[in-house]
């Protein structure tokens, strides 16, 4: 019987990255995608920062569909705040070719891949798992980690927790009357739980979308018919892609000789739903503890807990800031947005420092860098900070 050091299952952006790492480090690393490739369906606006294009370590490729300069924030009742900066600070990918280049790295570090290989149950032994498929064949690996995306059934079955909470997310591509193809718009207030946005492929497509609470496409639906968007479309959506965005990661991201990671662990920032970067940072660390502990011979949760204390000191601080802002904007009325927004938009050192600071992977730096800005008049929002600090 052959026994894989690892098996990542799912071959998203952490999988890949996950198996990647496995692999420099020496394990035996096998990679289960159900699917028949990487990458879909596509559940993604494709928005990624400039840390989460560095994480990635893919060299500049077909996969960037454009560069971002900067963003309009629109208020519920029309506020708005733009900043543009010199060079990009954003890009917008096609995520399938991303998630493509992402595997190829995987292999190429010595990974083995079974495509439309979906892992149905995994039994634990003493020292390995035997993953069950859908066809009835067993793989055998020592340590497993599970990159299963937001519904990660055998994660849950392995004993992590869900996340905090899951959003509902939904979003259309669409031809569109597009203000800026180098500014993305964020619409604060359409969609409770998150936000909306505006994301141009160019003068004329966007992909337009949101993640609420819940019940995604009916808050799509709407917010596709208010005057902002409706009139700026210029014909029927070409593509829905629906999906949940987990928030809030369990207290405990490693089990007896399992790890999870990316969206199964709820790696995904609070402040603007952006999932890859956190997952890619985390992927690397839990490919190389699961190839340890592997080699050593080491399948305990206590060996394994090493990947979540080290993910938790190199992102952890930012995802809690990120739920505390979420938690802040979703609390506020529409009132309040309008309040905040017009008071941002009117003070010029602010918009500088987003212009020159602004990083959509480490918000947290960037609202440093603004309370050196804020004067008197702030004194009239702490009401809306103290929502931050509940
Ligand atoms: C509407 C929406 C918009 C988003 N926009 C952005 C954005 O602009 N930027 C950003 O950074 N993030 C965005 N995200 C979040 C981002 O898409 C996710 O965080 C990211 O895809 C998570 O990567 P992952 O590798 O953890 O999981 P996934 O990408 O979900 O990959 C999981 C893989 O596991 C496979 N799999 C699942 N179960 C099994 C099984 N049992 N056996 C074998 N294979 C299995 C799946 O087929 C899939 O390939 C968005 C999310 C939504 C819902």
């Amino acid at each position: 019987m052959d026994i894989f050091d690892v098996a990542v299952i799912g071959a998203g952006p952490a999988g890949s990255m996950a198996a990647k790492y496995a692999a420099k480090a020496d394990a035996s690393t096998i990679l289960l995608e159900e699917h028949a490739g990487p990458g879909w369906p596509v559940q993604c606006a494709g928005l990624l920062g400039q840390e989460a294009v560095a994480e990635s370590e893919l060299p500049p490729g077909s996969f960037i569909l454009r560069g971002m300069l900067g963003a309009t924030v629109f208020s519920p009742g029309g506020a708005r705040l733009d900043f543009k900066a010199k060079a990009s600070k954003a890009w917008v990918v096609n995520r399938r070719l991303f998630d493509q280049a992402m595997l190829a790295r995987a292999l190429q570090e010595g990974a083995n891949l079974r495509l439309r290989s979906s892992v149905r149950r995994i039994r634990r032994e003493k020292d390995y798992s035997a993953l069950a498929l859908a066809g009835g064949e067993e793989i055998f690996a020592r340590i497993v980690i599970s990159a299963e995306g937001v519904s990660a059934l055998l994660a849950r079955r392995a004993g992590i927790a869900p996340p905090q909470t899951i959003l509902s997310g939904a979003q259309v591509e669409a031809p569109f009357a597009v203000e800026d193809p180098e500014k993305v718009e964020v619409h604060l207030g359409a969609a409770p739980g998150l936000f909306a946005w505006v994301v141009p492929l160019d003068e004329n497509r966007a992909r337009i979308g949101l993640c609420a609470r819940d019940s995604g496409c009916e808050h799509l639906r709407a917010f596709l018919k208010t005057d902002v968007i409706r009139k700026r479309l210029q014909g029927s959506p070409v593509a829905l892609n629906v999906g949940g965005l987990p928030l809030g990661p369990p207290t405990a991201t490693a089990a007896l000789g399992l790890l999870a990671v990316g969206d199964a662990a709820g790696q995904v920032k609070p402040t603007s739903g952006g999932g890859i970067y956190p997952g890619l940072v985390a992927a690397k660390i839990a490919g190389g503890v699961a190839a340890a502990a592997s080699l050593e011979g080491d399948y305990s949760k206590l060996r394994l807990m090493e990947y979540d204390r080290l993910w938790r000191l190199a992102i952890g601080r930012e995802l809690e800031i990120g739920m505390r802002v979420n938690r802040m904007l979703s609390k506020m009325s529409a009132l309040e947005l309008d309040e905040l927004m017009g008071y941002l938009a009117s003070k010029p050192r602010i918009i500088k420092a987003i212009e020159e600071h602004g990083d959509i992977d480490r918000p947290s730096r960037l609202m440093g860098k603004m309370l050196l800005h804020l004067d008197w008049d702030a004194i009239r929002l702490a009401r809306l900070l103290g929502y931050a600090l509940e």
